[in-house]
């Protein structure tokens, strides 16, 4: 205040920025040592506490331990046990506090948690250093939020397993009308460890990214007056991890459980023509309508008219407009005759438009989008491909970045759990399952 008043006395201007800043501050450090103040009343302690080992810790000696709070930095002294048995050491009051391992208070550790999962852990350290007043390390950001997004992986590993093994509790609750689940794959640059002995995407070429799988699922409870689907607000919720389909898919499942998958009275699964996503969706949605996005369907059609008529774009234009408006009327088996009877001598050519029929035929029941559209129902995979931008590029595609398998999946189950709207749950929730 001397400072503040000082200045004023001097120049008769107030400086309000220069003024808050140093009030924030003062305050932090009043704040601080009321905290300290409570954290070093003396304690009465046992002599014995249990010990994870199942015998009994005895008490050592008074400990001094230093933390990072919401207002800085306090230290405080609390009781020190030691197992005879198993020589194991022990704080029951930082159990207490919630800092058993840690020199940052739960506070601290959510915000490092929030600012590192929306940018880079740089950009999270000066978010908290202007937002906050808090210094802290860039490491100490990526370890912190990181930690966190691991025990968020950890517990989504333990309900995964719950449910293979069918021990998943019935959740109750209003029945779902319409339960949409989508999946996609993007890549992510990987640091060169996590790509020794992968081939890369095109041939002869060394890996540089590995495929993340983000699934997401929403719900459909009406129509527009025009018989458009209208998604539910605020309901969609995502999970994903780099991670093979075979893990993906009871990933996926136990999202879809959650969400009302066996409450739901009308199931879709949608996609694009990927192998994999049609596999997950036969072995764990059983029941599920399944239908492949309209816009890949509509550019498998835009690819072939490219490779058929490579200089002439009228011709293209109106070849391929032709077999999309029988794509749209539904008639897939026409576009699949149009292909395989296509003219032409070219061995290249004869090959692509097989592969081309082949992709229509075998999709050709997840194509009928005159019947879908008269269901009322979504057939454009958009929410998940918005997905892929919002939850995986925007945060771990920027340029120079560079990811670990455990690094990308901690900071990928962060994102997710907080774009869905559970990160307070999980929060509220850590300490009853620890
Ligand atoms: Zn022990």
């Amino acid at each position: 205040m001397q400072i503040v008043f000082g200045d004023w006395h001097k120049t008769g201007r107030i400086d309000l920025e220069a003024v808050e800043m140093l009030v924030r501050d003062s305050m932090h450090h009043a704040g601080a040592a009321t905290v300290q103040r409570l954290l070093c009343m003396p304690e009465s302690h046992d002599h014995r506490v249990p010990c994870a080992c199942g015998q009994q810790a005895q008490y050592h000696e008074t400990r001094r331990k230093q933390l990072l709070t919401m207002l800085g930095p306090v230290v405080f002294d609390r009781a020190y046990y030691l197992c005879p048995s198993c020589h194991q050491g022990q704080s029951p009051r930082d159990q207490e506090l919630d800092v058993v391992g840690t020199e940052c208070s739960p506070g601290v550790r959510r915000m490092m948690a929030v600012v590192g999962s929306e940018s880079s852990f740089d950009g999270g350290r000066q978010q908290l250093h202007l937002l906050a007043g808090l210094e802290v390390t860039t490491k100490a950001v990526e370890r912190h939020a990181e930690a966190i997004g691991a025990d968020i992986v950890g517990r989504e590993q333990n309900k995964r397993d719950r449910i293979v093994q069918l021990e998943f509790p019935d959740i109750l609750g209003a029945a779902v009308p319409v339960l949409y689940i989508e999946m996609d794959g993007t890549q992510l640059p990987m640091v060169p460890a996590e790509l020794a002995g992968r081939t890369g995407r095109s041939p002869g070429q060394p890996a540089r990214t590995r495929e993340v799988k983000l699934g997401c699922v929403f719900t459909q409870t009406t129509t527009d007056p025009e018989g458009r689907p209208i998604r539910d607000t605020a309901s969609t919720t995502y999970t994903g991890a780099v991670e093979t389909a075979e893990l993906f898919g009871p990933r996926l499942y136990a999202e879809a459980w959650e969400r009302g998958w066996d409450r739901a009275q009308k199931k879709v699964v949608l996609g694009d023509g990927a192998e994999w996503i049609w596999n997950i969706a036969g072995q764990h949605f059983a029941g599920a309508i399944q239908i492949v996005d309209i816009w890949h369907a509509r550019e498998h059609l835009w690819d072939v008219a490219a490779k058929l008529f490579p200089s002439d774009e009228k011709q293209r234009k109106h070849w391929a407009k032709k077999l999309i408006q029988k794509l749209n009327r539904g008639r897939v088996e026409t576009v699949v005759a149009e292909l395989r009877d296509f003219p032409t001598r070219k061995p290249e050519l004869r090959d692509a438009l097989r592969i081309e029929a082949d992709y229509f035929e075998r999709n050709r029941d997840r194509m009928r989008y005159p019947k879908f559209r008269k269901q009322g129902l979504f057939f454009g995979s958009g929410v998940i491909e918005a997905g892929c931008r919002t939850v995986i590029g925007s945060r771990l595609k920027q340029s120079g970045m560079f990811w670990t398998v455990r690094g990308a999946n901690a900071i990928i189950a962060l994102r997710c759990t907080r774009l869905s709207g559970k990160f307070e749950d999980y929060w509220a929730s850590r300490l009853l399952a620890a």
